[in-house]
């Protein structure tokens, strides 16, 4: 038919060079109101990230697309960290590195007026093991005065501090030309990890976490030496199921009774925020003879946000009878709906039923969650697919969409080329094709759409 014809016909104007390349990411780290979230404004043009008042519980990494100088690129946004809650001193480091281990180029930025702090000395040590390039942001530097206290920062051995003042705008082209010059023009999908795969196990207390994990542990070899390759904690543990090893983080949190004092819920939601940043894959298990609660979901928000594989685990399977199981089918149904992709396995952490179909789930959600479509593969689906399903005319228009490339994995992120805004619905819609066609199931995939002219 003609129509679809002339459509794919518009596909075939191919992307360019560029465009096919997986776009390099740019992260911005440095503690908490240094100025990360003004300078990424700054860098967006506009006022898109949000900035936020409440510690860094649900948001940890946040992606945009950004152009200076006719350069596209990604740039990750790890505000929302938090220093000052006492013990989770360490987590800013470990984010750091989280962060950095995903960017191909870093901005590290200081306050100018506070200087140097112990935890930018952290900084710099995670930064010099990455091997990453680093640019030295001075932030803050409004005025000339300013410009005199920026010279300490040569004591960080990072180099030249380059001295901008994110609010006001000063310096900030120049520095985003320093950028450009040591982020690569390609990204790279960092390299899959040669250790064992790292698997969060969460839920609310009492769902069988820490049965599930004292099942796996008993019937299956825990390994207790130290993989070479991995920076194992030792509150992590690996266990070898189906022969091979699986770590699994923060099992001494699991084991540890939550004290069921005020603010439990605040810290079992910063401990599975930390889980969920340590791990490739997220069990979140629900306890079937109970109605799938508001905390459930949150939990599984959780995983959502931080991008991590997910498996669902309806544990207490021994517990519940024919009737219950048709109405949790319901409650999945209706409360799930979101999260349909995402493999189930209905297990007894107590009697063992089914808990040998935990690594099948975790190696199908793994596998969509590294999954990279190339670009030609991706783009003839989505010919054939727009050219059926059109987007629909709206006063008149109708936006087309030119092309599309995946731009990283874990998780999968798209971007799609479009003349114009692509409806909600019609994302969603081509979201969901997506995951029919490539299989993917277990990850969470993000869609975003650029407009061309
Ligand atoms: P983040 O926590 O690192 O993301 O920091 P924010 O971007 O939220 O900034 C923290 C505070 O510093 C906010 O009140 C900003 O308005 C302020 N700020 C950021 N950049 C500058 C700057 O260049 N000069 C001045 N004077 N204040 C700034
Ligand atoms: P956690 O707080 O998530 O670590 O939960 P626990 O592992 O401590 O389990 C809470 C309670 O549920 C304990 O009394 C367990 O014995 C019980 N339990 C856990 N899994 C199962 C299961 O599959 N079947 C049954 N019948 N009880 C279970």
């Amino acid at each position: 038919d003609e129509d679809a014809a002339l459509l794919s016909g518009e596909f075939a104007d191919f992307p360019t060079e560029q465009e096919q390349r997986l776009l390099p990411t740019l992260a911005i780290v440095g503690r908490p109101n240094v100025g990360k979230s003004t300078f990424v404004n700054r860098i967006l043009g506009h006022r898109a990230a949000v900035v936020e008042d409440t510690p860094g519980v649900t948001r940890d990494r946040v992606f945009y697309e950004a152009n200076w100088a006719g350069r596209d690129f990604m740039l990750v946004d790890t505000g929302g960290w938090e220093d000052r809650v006492a013990g989770i001193d360490h987590r800013v480091a470990e984010q750091a590195e989280a962060a950095i281990g995903l960017a191909d180029a870093v901005v590290f930025i200081v306050d100018v007026h506070v200087g140097i702090t112990t935890t930018d000395e952290q900084f710099v040590k995670v930064l010099r093991r990455s091997k990453k390039p680093v640019l030295l942001v001075a932030n803050k530097v409004d005025d000339e005065r300013a410009e005199l206290e920026a010279a300490s920062l040569w004591n960080l051995g990072l180099g030249e501090p380059h001295m901008v003042s994110a609010l006001h705008g000063r310096g900030s082209g120049d520095v985003l030309d320093a950028v450009l010059e040591i982020l690569p023009e390609e990204g790279s999908t960092p390299a899959k990890p040669d250790g064992p795969r790292r698997v969060a196990l969460i839920g609310r207390p009492n769902v069988g976490k820490s049965s599930l994990l004292n099942k796996l542990a008993k019937e299956n070899r825990v390994v207790v030496d130290n993989v070479p390759g991995t920076t194992r904690d030792p509150v992590d543990e690996v266990i070898t199921l189906a022969g091979r090893e699986w770590t699994f983080v923060d099992t001494a949190g699991i084991r540890r009774r939550v004290n069921q004092t005020g603010g439990a819920d605040f810290f079992a939601s910063i401990r599975t925020q930390a889980a969920l940043d340590r791990a490739e894959v997220a069990v979140v298990l629900l306890e079937a003879t109970e109605t799938i609660s508001t905390q459930d979901m949150k939990i599984i928000d959780m995983v959502l946000e931080s991008g991590r594989a997910l498996v669902l685990a309806f544990n207490k399977w021994d517990l519940i009878d024919e009737d219950r199981r048709k109405e949790l089918e319901w409650e999945i149904e209706k409360d799930l709906a979101h999260v349909a992709w995402a493999p189930r396995i209905n297990i007894s952490a107590e009697t063992g039923r089914h808990t040998d179909k935990l690594v099948p789930a975790l190696d199908r959600a793994l596998e969509s969650w590294d999954a990279r479509i190339p670009t030609a593969r991706l783009n003839a689906f989505l010919g054939t697919l727009v050219a059926a399903h059109p987007h629909p005319l709206r006063g008149g228009k109708q936006p087309r969409i030119l092309f599309a490339t995946q731009a990283r994995s874990r998780p999968p992120r798209f971007v799609i080329f479009a003349s114009g805004f692509l409806e909600h619905g019609y994302r969603r819609f081509i979201e969901r094709r997506l995951r029919e066609d490539f299989e993917f199931t277990g990850s969470p995939i993000e869609i975003s759409v650029r407009i061309r002219e």
